[in-house]
């Protein structure tokens, strides 16, 4: 790879994420290569290679099983530059040379540069310096390094996770102050962003950092607003975040549309709530409409792919008809294509409280069991259990539904919580 860039007379290095965490003493997840060769010269380099014009021009190499990100060195930032009023960089085509390169680099770590012929690596920022004292230091100006690209504070907090590494303080400083600035950056890259902070295994202490800088506020505002009325709320996100942190470490499976229903599942249920016990609308009504709303409102932060958001939406939409235990109904749910995710999803709101929710979960436990081979209904938890969970907030259940076919009961519980 890199000797085919050299054998033909430019300068090659490997360099980024994947330098960063050889050095540090962790797997490398893959690895960046920085060169002197122009996009055209790179493709001529190598038959398999597909440019990629983002911001900037990358070349796709790919070598045997992985893709390689090739890319020729940036200038330095000049008034050429077209930036917005905020001072974020809009284009960024110059190239120039291994120096200013390293430059144009986030963090100091993220700027040293392997040389594989001669084991050799260059340093311009103090990143080796770093690496030794666990900092993750932006290079150059904080503040202006983060209105050039204020994704980079999303950055921060996810390489440092990553790393173990503290942010040092002059890094740390800006962010609160900065965090409004994320308002700039398209929803679509934002997705991606949130998605290797939260669908990750340090998503636990990503998603408490996001909070305590205030960005956590400026991705999910409406989510900001419900966990700061409601402990459960937040109590509910740990949770998710915690399993899905413990899934990606043992390699299973884990979605987008999971992730993005627990992150708005409070503000969702609040909504809803409200539309139907508040508004006056039938549950399915204000159930849709809620979700409608929420989405909408998010979208403008963070672009949700339909393929994440369909089945998210399919996950709340069962949620109220766990409280239909009428054995037929029960049997049709069974087969319902999400119910797998669906039953999770209970499991989570069990967990963090949701009153009610515990007593159905153990139903549904068992009920797939039974049910699902044929056989009868488990016995009907007791109203009493249907409407407990939330010791905290006890008092606000309605009276118990017949035992039956329990239909609509408060799920969020707590007066209080909706009070301006
Ligand atoms: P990881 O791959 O572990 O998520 P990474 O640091 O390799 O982390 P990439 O997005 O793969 O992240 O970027 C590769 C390299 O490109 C970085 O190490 C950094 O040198 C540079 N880089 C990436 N994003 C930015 C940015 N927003 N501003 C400046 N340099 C960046
Ligand atoms: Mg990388």
């Amino acid at each position: 790879m890199l000797y085919g860039l050299k054998d033909a007379g430019y300068e090659a290095y490997l360099v980024g994420g994947g330098v960063r965490d050889l050095l540090a003493g962790l797997e490398p997840k893959d690895f960046d290569i920085a060169t002197s060769a122009h996009p055209e010269q790179i493709r001529k380099v190598f038959r398999n290679c597909r440019l990629i014009g983002r911001r900037f021009m990358i070349a796709h190499v790919r070598a045997g099983e992985e893709i390689l990100e090739v890319t020729t060195f940036r200038g330095a930032i000049t008034d050429s530059h077209e930036r917005d009023e905020t001072g974020r960089i809009l284009s960024d085509n110059v190239y120039g040379t291994l120096e200013e390169d390293a430059f144009r680099r986030d963090f100091t770590v993220n700027a040293l540069y392997y040389d594989i012929r001669d084991f050799s690596i260059a340093d311009f920022a103090g990143g080796v310096d770093d690496l030794q004292a666990r900092q993750l230091r932006l290079i150059g100006d904080p503040e202006l390094r983060y209105r050039e690209d204020p994704v980079r504070m999303l950055r921060a907090i996810r390489i440092a996770n990553k790393l173990g590494f503290e942010i040092a303080s002059d890094t740390a400083e800006p962010i609160s102050r900065l965090a409004p600035l994320l308002r700039e950056i398209p929803p679509a890259r934002l997705f991606d962003e949130i998605l290797k902070l939260l669908l990750n295994k340090d998503a636990v202490a990503n998603f408490e950092e996001l909070r305590r800088y205030g960005l956590f506020a400026e991705l999910f505002p409406a989510t900001e607003r419900a966990i700061n009325a409601a402990k459960r709320d937040l109590q509910l996100l740990r949770i998710a975040l915690a399993s899905t942190a413990e899934r990606v470490k043992r390699d299973l499976p884990v979605t987008p549309a999971f992730l993005y229903g627990a992150l708005l599942w409070p503000p969702y249920a609040d909504r809803a709530y409200e539309l139907e016990y508040e508004r006056g609308h039938d549950a399915v009504t204000a159930q849709n409409q809620a979700a409608d709303e929420i989405l909408a409102r998010q979208q403008a932060r963070i672009a949700i792919p339909k393929r994440f958001s369909l089945p998210m939406r399919e996950i709340w939409s069962v949620q109220p008809r766990f409280e239909d235990l009428r054995p037929g109904r029960a049997r049709r749910l069974l087969t319902h294509p999400r119910f797998r995710a669906a039953y999770d999803f209970l499991l989570l709101r069990a967990q963090a409280g949701e009153p009610g929710c515990a007593a159905l979960a153990e139903w549904w436990t068992q009920a797939q069991v039974t049910l699902g081979q044929g056989g009868d209904a488990p016995p009907l938890p007791s109203p009493e259990l249907l409407e407990s969970g939330a010791a905290d907030e006890a008092g606000d259940g309605e009276p118990g539904d017949n035992a039956g076919a329990p239909k609509k009961r408060r799920r969020r519980g707590g007066r209080n919580r909706r009070k301006a």
